[in-house]
Formats: structure tokens, sequence, C-alpha cells
């Protein structure tokens, strides 16, 4: 018998059974319901998530003579077994990777004007269209600006900001999502099953966060561990033959570093380096797993966890005996050293001296806690408190600056509490017992109500728009300086209804889509509430051509393409008049 790789022999034949797009493939059986179809489409994402997979089920489904009551292909019509079997007219393929010269798309340009023989429509797929030639894309623009009627395009490509703004306007753009561990640990169930495979759900967990979100990659892991280990898979088998981190040894080194005890933090560690693995594939691991337990300790993150449910009450038990302090000092702390990792000259030793330090944030904390009767303290540890200043700590001018603002006159002593509400803004959620506006202390069970799903609309103004604006501002100054300096520059404009107004230029879109979904979920949260809507409008070239005509402005243009700028302003005082 012919063995067919579970990618080819999975691959979705209707809407229905695509994985993990469902607001895709509702959007495009909409369309074809409403008979509202456009004549170019841009399916963008990452690899392996299904682009093509629902182009040609879009392509089969417009050409269906009999589609169902659901608006899927019957996939028993002629056009649709012409379709199944690779043998319909109506689709035509081009991969711009290898053909994407001016050549290639005129002849397929050439194609466009024949109508189709049989069905409604001729589909165009250009895979990896951002790979075509500029001269290709100026051709093909043509096209697309005039198609015939019975002409549709299906563009797709894996990296859409390399996609000419002039193709962008003329197409429908959807956003492909990489697939969730939950939705890939089912289709693999799926999958398995029919194989008549047994399998532990730990094992198709490890599977699918392997394959990152790429339904594609996870299957043919898949194909991998069965040709490996037979029809009955287990998690050790899993991790040996895909080569991961057994995540016990997470769990048992937290151990180690809550009990203080560094002797054991090094053995383990001497272990796993004796298993063959690398020294930063482990620290970063370890992140990872203080990440995974910071976002257990609160209802309102633990959705954030990919684990399966079975791992999930490992997670709340590890996490219910470490302080919230104590994960962010070991967060940072790993997190550092595996971005020196690559500088550091002697490898192991700067891993066993970050475990080091780890071990000893308990009792660090504990003296900081003694030393606080006093009126300075000369810590080294805590590092955001805005007053401190004889911090060693790398968090300098950013991290300062998110608190400034208010605690600045502030003694001492009450700032040092406020370190943590960055890591709630990290997490996006809330920090048991934390005192909110009003001054009162929350109980936890207050707070899961009061989440995201309560349905809040708390009024506010414009001025408080303005105050939470600047307060995201701050906390995406470090890590997303292209975003903090568009956003800066394009303040919101309050609307009605919970509506916010955000006015951008055509160059800055992708970058503030991209952001869009943090920001929104940041304001609601800050603003308590849930309505608020998030309008990007671009605005003309035009129209922001007009609006340059002081140095200021020319000199915020100028850093919104470069923000060092900025750094450069600051630096060496320099006055913009
Ligand atoms: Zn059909």
């Amino acid at each position: 018998m012919e063995y067919i790789v579970s990618a080819r022999k999975y691959r979705p034949t209707t809407f229905q059974s695509v994985v993990g797009q469902s607001s895709i493939t509702t959007t495009l059986k909409n369309a074809i319901k409403n008979n509202q179809l456009a004549h170019a489409y841009l399916f963008c994402g990452p690899r392996g998530v299904g682009k093509t997979t629902c182009a040609r089920i879009f392509a089969k489904t417009i050409n269906c003579s009999n589609v169902t009551a659901d608006y899927d292909a019957c996939n028993e019509c002629e056009s649709c077994k012409a379709f199944n079997e690779n043998r319909s007219y109506n689709i035509h393929e081009l991969d711009a990777a290898s053909n994407n010269s001016v050549d290639d798309i005129r002849t397929l340009t050439d194609k466009v004007r024949v109508p189709p023989q049989v069905g409604k429509y001729s589909v165009y797929i250009i895979d990896e269209v951002h790979m075509l030639s500029s001269s290709a894309f100026n051709a093909f623009l043509k096209t697309l600006e005039e198609p015939p009627k019975h002409a549709i395009f299906i563009l797709a490509t894996t990296e859409k900001h390399k996609i000419l703004p002039t193709i962008l306007s003329r197409c429908q753009i959807f956003d492909f999502n990489r697939i969730s561990i939950d939705d890939a640990v089912n289709h693999l169930k799926y999958v398995a099953q029919n194989e008549g495979v047994t399998v532990e759900d730990e094992a198709l967990n490890v599977i699918a966060q392997k394959a990152d979100g790429a339904m594609r990659d996870a299957l043919s892991i898949f194909d991998q561990v069965v040709a490996f280990s037979g029809k009955n898979i287990t998690y050790q088998q899993v991790i040996e033959n895909l080569n991961v981190l057994d995540y016990d040894y997470y769990f048992k080194m937290t151990d180690a570093l809550l009990a203080e005890d560094h002797k054991q933090a090094l053995l383990l560690f001497d272990e796993i380096l004796k298993k063959g693995f690398d020294a930063q594939h482990f620290i970063s691991g370890l992140a990872g797993h203080f990440r995974d337990l910071l976002v257990c300790q609160d209802l309102a993150t633990i959705k954030l966890m990919e684990v399966g449910a079975s791992v999930k009450q490992k997670y709340a038990e590890q996490a219910s005996k470490c302080t919230l302090d104590f994960l962010y000092d070991a967060l940072d702390t790993a997190t550092d050293c595996d971005f020196q990792y690559r500088l550091a000259k002697n490898k192991r030793l700067h891993v066993e001296f970050a475990l080091i330090k780890m071990s000893r944030i308990l009792t660090k904390k504990k003296t900081l806690t003694e030393s606080d009767s006093g009126e300075k303290d000369t810590n080294t540890g805590t590092g955001n408190d805005s007053s401190v200043t004889t911090g060693t700590t790398k968090n300098k001018a950013a991290g300062d600056r998110l608190y400034t603002s208010k605690d600045t006159d502030q003694p001492v002593k009450k700032v040092r509490p406020k370190r943590t509400p960055s890591l709630k803004e990290l997490a996006g959620g809330k920090i048991p017992g934390e005192k909110d506006q009003s001054g009162s202390v929350e109980e936890p069970q207050v707070e899961m109500t009061s989440g995201t799903n309560s349905g809040n609309a708390n009024p506010f103004t414009q001025e408080e728009l303005g105050k939470a604006w600047d307060k995201f501002l701050s906390t995406i100054e470090r890590s997303n300086a292209r975003l903090h300096s568009i956003l800066h520059n394009h303040p919101p404009k309050l609307k009605a209804d919970n509506g916010i107004e955000l006015a951008v230029l055509p160059t800055q879109q992708n970058e503030v889509e991209d952001g869009k979904g943090q920001l929104v979920v940041f304001l609601r949260e800050e603003l308590k509430n849930d309505k608020i809507r998030l309008d990007v409008v671009v605005q003309k070239q035009e129209e922001t051509k007009r609006k340059v005509f002081t140095a200021a402005d020319k000199f915020k243009l100028m850093a919104e393409k470069n923000p060092a700028l900025i750094d450069m302003k600051k630096k060496f005082g320099l006055d913009i008049d």
C-alpha cells in the first residue's frame, strides 16, 4: 500500500474541517452565501497554518454546482471531484518562490483572459507572493486592477510587510493565526484515532509545542514519531525522539531554587548537560517555566497556559509555592542569563552563576525586609523602583519612567511594592490583593468576576484616554520602539460609543495592526471598559504631507522612521525649533 504522509492524507477538504481558523472560514463562507466575492484576496500568516488549503477549498466551493446548506463544497459533483483529483482547470497555482520573473507573471496573466470552460470561476493562487520581483509585481498590478469577471486571485504570503501598498489596497486581507496547542492536539488525536495509534495526551502536547503553531509541522512530527515508536506512543518516547528536555527538570529545578539549595540546582544542571542538552536551551526553557508559573497564579491569565490538563495541575501546585516577587526576580535573572549567554566566555559558569543567584533570591528578600526599617536601602535586587539610584539593574531609563509620574514624591518605603505592577502589565493580569484606585484591597475572587468577561462599560474622557495611552506607551517603550514611536506621535481620538480612532500613515498600518490587540486589551483593562473599540484609520499620504511645515513636524516624521533619533535628541539635549 502506498504510504501517504499525514499532512497530505488529512488535508482538509471542506471549510468545516479546517483546523483553528474558524473566523476566516466563516467570513469566506459568508462571502459565498451573500454572493459578495472579491477579485483578490491576500492570505497572510505563518507557514503551515492552512493558507493554501483554505485557498483551494475556497476555489472548489465557489465552483461547486451543489453547495451544501452550510456553504461548503459537496465533494460529489463533477467539479468537486475534478478538484479533489487535482485535475480541475478552474484552479491555477503559481509558486512565486521559484517562478518570480516577469515572464512567469505574463504567462499567468495571459491565461487569466480566457474564461473557464466548466464552472463559474478561474482561481489563481499565487503562493509566497512576496517573492515576486518588483517588475513582476508591476506586471501583475495591471491585471489586478482590471480583472476579468471570472478571475479570482488568492495571494498567499508569510511576509505581509513585503507586499506593496498598491497590491494590499486591492486585496481583501485575511490574517491566519498560529494554530493553538489545544486545536493542534485535538486534530492530532483525531488523526491518531484514525490511524489506530494510541498515544498519551502529554506526548501530543509536546508534538504540538514543537510544531509551534504550524499544523503541517505537527503532522510531520507525528509521522516521524510513529515511524520511530510504532503504534503506541508515550511521553517519554516523544521527548527522546524530539530531543526535548523533560519538563520534570524544570519542576525539580524550581523546587531546588525555592529550597535555596544551590548544590541541588548545580547537580541538576550537570545532569541536564550530561544528557546532551544545550545550556542555553535549558536556561531559556527555565525562563519559560517561570513565565508559565506566573501566568498560573491568576485565573485571569491562566488561559495563556498552553499545556495539557494533567500538567496544569502540577503547575498550579508549584505556582502556589512561589511568590510573585520570587518569580519576577527568577524570570529577570533567567532572561538576563539567556540574553548574555552568547557573550559569556565560560558558558557553563555563566549559567551556574545565574542558578546560584536564583537560589539566593529568597534569602536576599528576607534581609531586605529586615533592613527595611532603615531610611535608605542599598539593595541590588529590586529593579524598577524609581527612587532607588544605587541598583545595579539594567532596567535603567525605561523601567524608571514607568512609574515616575506617580511615584517620585513618595518615600522609598511606600514605593517598593509598586515594583510588581510592571509584572501585571507584562502578564496582562491582576495581582491578587493589589490595591485598586479607591484604596480598598480586592479579594482574588472579586477580581475573577471583574475580569474580561463581565462586560464593564465605564464611560471615560479624552483626558483619561490620554493617560491610559501614555501608560501603555511606557510598557512597550523598550520592547517595541517602532510601535511606541508611532503611537506617541499619533494621539488617539475619542469617538462616540466607546470607539477610539487612531489615524496613521499607510506605512505604519502593519505595525499598528500587529500591536492593536495588545493595546485594546490594555485600554479595556485600564479604563475598565470592555466595549472599547479601536479603529485604525489610514491617512492618505497627501494629507500628511501637508502637515509637515515646522521643524518639529519634520523631526517627528524622521523619528518615526528611526526611533534612535529620539534617544540621540535626549542624550545631547537638543532642541528642535
Ligand atoms: Zn460540489
